[in-house]
């Protein structure tokens, strides 16, 4: 990453820390399925965990429903801040990735995680989806959760009502066409949010998710930095934020590789989140 483009984020970033903290710090909570313990993941080569639906499978719907098709949005009460940190009991963390998927990256950190049948979320951008759609079914076949992070990775903050919807929602048809449903998770670009984002995300069904402990991968530390962040930042409920793509990533990639034993050996379960089935 050029050094400009380090300073424009860390900027942006800080700015999206000051509003979180405005937001205050207290962190919000979403459920967590007892079932999403890591000993129940399928492994990366069993059968998969999600299934595209078959191109046929919409004949099968009633002309006239009881009820709106499965891909639906469900619209959401507006929150003022997005969640912070996961509920549930036990030593439950979340390992999120964002702004990929990215082909030089993504399948290792998929490697690794199948290696020791842990799930994890993917943020994902529009315009790395549609070049890399494999990765994402790759995601959807070993039970990863993908959320929305904007078509072109803007800042929110400077967009219009109806530029932030375009981005969502191109977003949204990219990852139904590619991991077969839409996502429920959103999470906006710098962690900057705003009012527009927080009420087009609940009414396109997705829920606002940022992140507890920042491993600070995308200023390129040093993997043992990285590891270090992580490791002294896991408590029960902690969602990580780290990065497969935005830049050289194979800090990040390697990073995982020590940390995430670490996680397992000293017994955290690394979740995803199910808001519904
Ligand atoms: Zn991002």
């Amino acid at each position: 990453m050029q050094k400009d483009q380090l300073f424009t984020r860390r900027r942006l970033l800080l700015a999206g820390a000051a509003a979180l903290g405005a937001a205050g710090t207290a962190g919000l909570v979403v459920a967590s399925d007892g079932e999403e313990a890591a000993g129940t993941v399928a492994p990366a080569a069993g059968p998969p965990v999600r299934q595209a639906p078959k191109s046929s499978a919409f004949r099968l719907q009633p002309l006239t429903g009881y009820g709106p098709p499965p891909t639906a949005p469900r619209k959401l009460k507006v929150r003022k801040e997005p969640i912070l940190r996961i509920s549930g009991t036990g030593r439950r963390m979340m390992l999120t990735f964002d702004d990929g998927p990215n082909p030089a990256y993504t399948p290792h950190i998929l490697d690794t995680l199948g290696k020791y049948g842990v799930r994890a979320m993917f943020f994902l951008c529009g315009e790395c989806i549609v070049e890399n759609r494999e990765l994402v079914a790759r995601m959807a076949a070993e039970g990863h959760v993908v959320g929305n992070h904007t078509w072109t990775h803007p800042l929110l903050t400077t967009l219009n009502r109806r530029e932030i919807r375009d981005e969502m929602e191109s977003t949204s048809d990219a990852i139904e066409d590619t991991y077969g449903e839409r996502p429920q998770w959103f999470r906006a670009p710098y962690g900057a949010w705003n009012r527009a984002a927080f009420q087009l995300g609940a009414q396109m069904g997705m829920e606002p998710m940022a992140w507890t402990v920042d491993s600070t991968d995308w200023t390129t530390p040093g993997t043992r930095t990285i590891v270090d962040t992580i490791e002294s930042g896991a408590a029960p409920g902690v969602v990580v934020l780290s990065h497969d793509a935005g830049g050289d990533r194979s800090q990040s990639v390697q990073a995982l590789r020590e940390y995430l034993p670490y996680l397992l050996d000293n017994g955290y379960h690394l979740t995803v989140p199910r808001r519904r089935t």
